[in-house]
């Protein structure tokens, strides 16, 4: 039997609500610790919204610590960047509705063409040139054209080349291993890298850059690293790799919106799965799964009040989680914080990864649309 819950006490009163602060120190940080790996151009890749820092936000940060290049997946989140004034040339991988040829031409973005079929209409389309990447299929069997359509592609793109549709400035790969940190398992890859690089080289486009790496290839394998480097997480904390120590670019904080004394005994939240073990206090923070809370999460899942790791405790609901603070009774409106780069008691994208069985990049790129964005 389930005790009478406990009356939650609500006091009026107006918080600073649910925010995620991005912190562009930690990019310019990150992109330094980046350079010193490689000396080769940074892409500073910003899709899906800057993994969720605020794509313009973490894109003026990392040109203006020394990225020389943008990338997106669409040409329409590239024509954002263009808007916000960012000058810098941008690649754009993924055309969910077909390349626009017009709106990559009109804000000068050079798009990445992975099948003979995409690279067809292209051509068909285009008005002027517009700057192609060829993108080879390197291992990954999820993007870029096959090998055996390779010698296909290049013969379109010449035809193209010639008849002032499209120039083809860059040749592109990706790295299906890299996160192993362990260039042998990499070796193919950057093998079928140079045999497109020469078949690019030898169809006679003249400069091209060649380009493979994300983050994890970047941070540990130089032989990946070609023209350029393609750099998206690393850029807001997170080596995929696990060698390298990246700044965290940004903080969660909710603040208490209610606080009860519960006597154990008491099951807290949706079907009582947590019951107090003896007289404790929780708090709630306005955050569920909507939010980006993620509901599936070990017993270990905290947050940091007033400089203490305390758990998350019941079942996480869409709009709200339940802290078990103890003797202690937190007032309404105290900030708590979800995830932060600060250490100690805060908790990191990383522990919420594990907790949740995921990676840190489903974390940063799940937080709705409710949860205020600020920029520190
Ligand atoms: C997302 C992405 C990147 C960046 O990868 P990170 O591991 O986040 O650095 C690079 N290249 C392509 C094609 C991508 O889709």
């Amino acid at each position: 039997m389930n005790r009478v819950p406990v009356a939650l006490q609500r006091r009026p009163g107006t918080f600073r609500p649910p925010t995620l602060q991005t912190l562009p120190v930690a990019v310019t940080a990150n992109v330094a610790r980046i350079r010193a790996r490689t000396p080769n151009t940074i892409m500073a890749v910003v899709k899906a919204d800057g993994y969720g820092h605020g794509a313009v936000t973490v894109a003026k940060a990392a040109v203006a610590a020394g990225a020389g290049w943008l990338g997106t997946t669409s040409v329409a989140e590239a024509s954002a960047l263009r808007a916000a004034g960012l000058a810098v040339p941008i690649l754009a991988w993924l055309h969910p509705g077909g390349i626009d040829a017009e709106a990559a031409a009109a804000a000068r973005v050079d798009v990445a063409v992975g099948s003979v079929d995409e690279l067809g209409a292209l051509v068909a389309r285009a008005a002027s040139a517009v700057r192609v990447h060829l993108y080879m299929d390197t291992g990954m069997s999820r993007g870029g054209c096959s090998r055996g359509q390779w010698d296909e592609l290049i013969g379109l793109a010449q035809r193209g080349q010639q008849a002032r549709r499209l120039r083809v400035v860059g040749v592109m790969g990706h790295l299906p291993l890299a996160d192993r940190a362990d260039p042998a398992a990499n070796a193919a890859a950057v093998a079928g890298m140079r045999e497109a690089q020469r078949a690019v080289r030898t169809a006679g486009f003249g400069s091209t850059v060649a380009h493979l790496a994300a983050t994890s290839g970047t941070l540990t394998d130089p032989a990946t690293h070609f023209g350029m480097v393609r750099v998206g997480a690393g850029l807001v904390g997170i080596d995929p790799s696990g060698t390298v120590e990246m700044h965290g670019a940004s903080r969660l904080t909710a603040p208490i919106v209610h606080t009860t004394a519960a006597p154990a005994g008491t099951p807290v939240g949706y079907a009582g799965t947590y019951v107090t073990d003896r007289a404790t206090h929780l708090s709630v923070l306005p955050v569920g799964y909507a939010d980006g809370i993620p509901r599936e999460i070990s017993p270990q899942a905290g947050v940091e009040i007033g400089g203490r790791r305390l758990p998350v405790v019941g079942r996480v609901s869409m709009d709200q989680i339940v802290i078990d603070t103890g003797a202690e009774s937190v007032p309404v409106g105290t900030s708590a914080t979800v995830f932060g780069p600060d250490g100690g008691a805060t908790p990191t994208i990383h522990d919420w990864a594990r907790w949740a069985g995921t990676i840190p990049h489903t974390i940063v790129t799940g937080i709705g649309p409710r949860v205020k964005r600020s920029i520190t």
